[in-house]
């Protein structure tokens, strides 16, 4: 199956005419035709043939030939405007909205090359952690149809792990890369805020949003983040920092990196499975040379409710302009999470209770900038569960949201603070369920995280296995 082959496999296989980006698209779409039923992971495919058109005018196309991207077909999170292409949030309030435009990440990978075929499922709004919250039906987990993909970038997380694209795009404001990436087996990267432009990504808040590639392999992670990474006129939020080759600093060895091991994340609430494979995890990496120190990351438990005022008070506000009347259908399309979250935000950043809420959530978010940065200091990386349990079954977090907002606990910390996390597979359950873990590194050090995770993955089999639901 071609879609089974890396990035840089395929681009070799397209330089050498023994494929053509035709054949990639035909399998894809025959695969998606197989496979999307049962997990429901597109909200919108694009016309076939509309993508068969475009793979043959790249067929003809030299210059693009360039980028290893070149004639490979993406999905995007349903969450990034695409000019002529549906896009919905996942929300009934733009069910029928046509961009006119697309954002900068879309226009740099069709600029390279790549082939935009689908918009995926996610949690209305970005509002979740199961894909349970959106108004086109749940994503199913491709390793077990009866819990969730994750989210609330579900659908790109699943369509990867059950190759329905080469890539995807997600977006991460509090762990809606690093979650379905840990619940459907496969490799997500939330990288520094400021690295990849939000031109054109819906708001979900905007000072923790960040947009990042979904794959196979950290390798294909860095090839993606190769081309949408960068300074953007459009974003002033966009860093100048320069776009490292992260794909030719891959292979360097890890020896003597050092990794913290902090004791928070691994206190009681944490799945005795999950635990087992991390710990695994870190004798791997320790058999590669690197370091491995337990440390200490105080204030771990204060991550959610900080965040669950800073989220919902900037949703308060970014979601304003869906007034019904420029755009956009009628408000009370809204979820009953989403209405949550704009009641809570709202109230938090009223006048009497700003200071008692929003503020003080911003005074304890200078905090952990500071505990990270302790760490840091003395660490290359910090080695992480994503979530404390396995795919849940579906309800198990709809019908409890603090049980919703508990299943963030350990990724939300880092946008708070800006820092780049690479999750990826590191074991499965007994009961066959993939597990996931992180890699949370210092600002603009996505080349340090991708090498090692590509050096973990070189020695460990996780990355390579299928969902049954492909059988
Ligand atoms: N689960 C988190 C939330 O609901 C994170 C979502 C995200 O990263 N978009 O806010």
């Amino acid at each position: 199956m071609l879609a089974d082959f890396s990035i840089i496999e395929l681009a070799k296989k397209m330089r050498s005419k023994e494929i053509s980006p035709m054949d990639v698209i035909t399998e894809i779409y025959e695969t998606i035709g197989k496979i999307d039923k049962k997990i429901n992971a597109f909200i919108t495919l694009v016309d076939k043939e509309q993508a068969l058109r475009i793979a043959q005018k790249r067929a003809k196309t030299r210059e693009a030939a360039r980028s290893p991207l070149f004639g490979l077909p993406y999905v995007m999170k349903d969450a990034y405007v695409t000019a002529g292409v549906r896009t919905t949030a996942a929300s009934k309030v733009l069910d029928d909205f046509v961009p006119p435009y697309s954002a900068t990440v879309h226009r740099k990978l069709e600029d390279a090359g790549a082939i935009l075929i689908g918009k995926m499922n996610m949690d209305a709004w970005g509002h979740g952690a199961s894909t349970e919250n959106t108004d086109y039906g749940v994503t199913k987990n491709p390793w077990d149809i009866t819990r969730s993909a994750g989210g609330s970038g579900g659908g790109p997380a699943a369509a990867i792990a059950s190759r329905l694209a080469i890539f995807a795009i997600g977006e991460d404001t509090g762990g809606s890369i690093r979650n379905p990436a840990a619940w459907c087996g496969i490799t997500g990267l939330k990288v520094t805020y400021g690295r990849v432009s939000r031109y054109g990504a819906i708001a979900y808040a905007s000072s923790l949003d960040s947009v990042g590639p979904t794959a196979k392999t950290a390798e294909d992670c860095a090839h993606v983040l190769e081309v949408i990474g960068g300074k953007d006129p459009y974003d002033a939020t966009s860093s100048p920092q320069p776009v490292v080759r992260y794909s030719g600093e891959l292979q360097g060895s890890i020896r003597g990196k050092k990794i913290a091991f902090p004791k928070e994340f691994f206190k009681e609430g944490l799945d005795g499975e999950i635990r087992k494979a991390i710990v695994e995890a870190r004798r791997v990496f320790e058999s590669l040379g690197a370091v491995v120190e337990d440390v200490s990351l105080p204030m771990l438990e204060y991550g959610v409710p900080v965040y669950y005022i800073l989220a919902p008070s900037e949703t308060s506000s970014n979601l304003a302009r869906y007034d019904g009347i420029r755009y956009g259908n009628e408000r009370e399309l809204f979820t009953q999470e989403t209405k949550r979250r704009i009641m809570t935000g709202t109230y938090a950043l009223s006048s009497g209770y700003y200071d008692a809420y929003y503020k003080k959530a911003q005074k304890a978010r200078s905090i952990f900038i500071e505990k990270y940065t302790d760490i840091l200091q003395h660490f290359d990386a910090i080695l992480a569960p994503v979530t404390p349990g396995m795919p849940p079954k579906f309800g198990e977090l709809l019908d409890d949201p603090v049980k919703n907002m508990m299943a963030d606990l350990y990724t939300v910390t880092v946008n708070i603070v800006g820092l780049p996390s690479l999750a990826l597979a590191c074991g499965f359950g007994s009961s066959g369920l993939p597990i996931g873990m992180q890699l949370i590194g210092r600002m603009f050090s996505e080349s340090t995280l991708l090498a090692l995770g590509h050096n973990y993955q070189k020695t460990t089999p996780w990355h390579k296995k299928h969902p049954g639901v492909l059988a």
